[in-house]
């Protein structure tokens, strides 16, 4: 089987038992993104089933992508999709909260795409695990477009989480050591890059 009819079942996958990947015009914005920079290894914050490890270890041959997934099933799940795909040998998956999974490890990309809520954690968690040029990515920054909206009509948990996300926001925009760029792109994508400098 070719590997765009397996992509095409993973994304019909996702589709039907409604797990949340990245939408096609934010992965190919990641794509790009990684074969404009030379991007060679990506540290992932929330495999899911694997679709966008796998398509980022798509861009080229040499990129190795480690990847992190809690939930048991969506794991097993992504073990096979990189399976099928025979990219087991430049993507490592990990069963872990992340927020419990140490690394000394250093990445060109850490994407961040698992519990809105914990955004700033794992920011922090992972910053020391960049190159010193290295770029931080996070997805779902707009949130179907709710941040930054209306939210009396919100459920209270909703509500929370969109309150996180605008949290996530402002930090991205107060932190010095970081320069961030927004991009209205999928369900809205962050990059951030560390400076030279305070002007950098
Ligand atoms: N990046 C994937 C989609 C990830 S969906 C893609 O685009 O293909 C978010 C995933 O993050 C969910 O599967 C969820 O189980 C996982 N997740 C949430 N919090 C996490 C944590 N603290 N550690 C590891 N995985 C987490
Ligand atoms: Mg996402």
């Amino acid at each position: 089987m070719d590997q765009d009819f397996l992509i095409r079942k993973i994304e019909k996958y996702a589709d039907e038992k409604g797990i949340p990947i990245m939408e096609k015009d934010g992965i190919n914005f990641l794509c790009e993104f990684i074969k404009l920079n030379k991007i060679k290894n990506v540290l992932e914050i929330g495999s899911a089933i694997g679709y966008s490890a796998i398509n980022m270890a798509l861009v080229d041959q040499d990129i190795t992508v480690t990847t992190i997934e809690r939930d048991k099933d969506r794991y097993i799940e992504a073990v096979k999709n990189i399976k099928r795909l025979k990219l087991d040998s430049r993507i490592t998956l990990i069963l872990a909260d992340a927020l419990n999974f140490n690394t000394s490890e250093e990445y060109d990309l850490i994407f961040i795409d698992a519990a809105k809520s914990q955004y700033i954690k794992f920011f922090n968690k992972f910053s020391s695990n960049l190159k010193p040029r290295g770029y931080i990515v996070t997805d779902n920054i707009n949130f179907h477009g709710l941040t930054n909206s209306d939210k009396s009509k919100m459920s209270r948990n909703l509500r929370q989480l969109i309150t996180k996300l605008e949290k996530y926001i402002i930090f991205l925009n107060e932190n010095k050591e970081f320069k961030t760029r927004f991009f209205e792109v999928g369900d809205g994508v962050a990059i951030s890059r560390k400076r030279k400098n305070k002007n950098g």
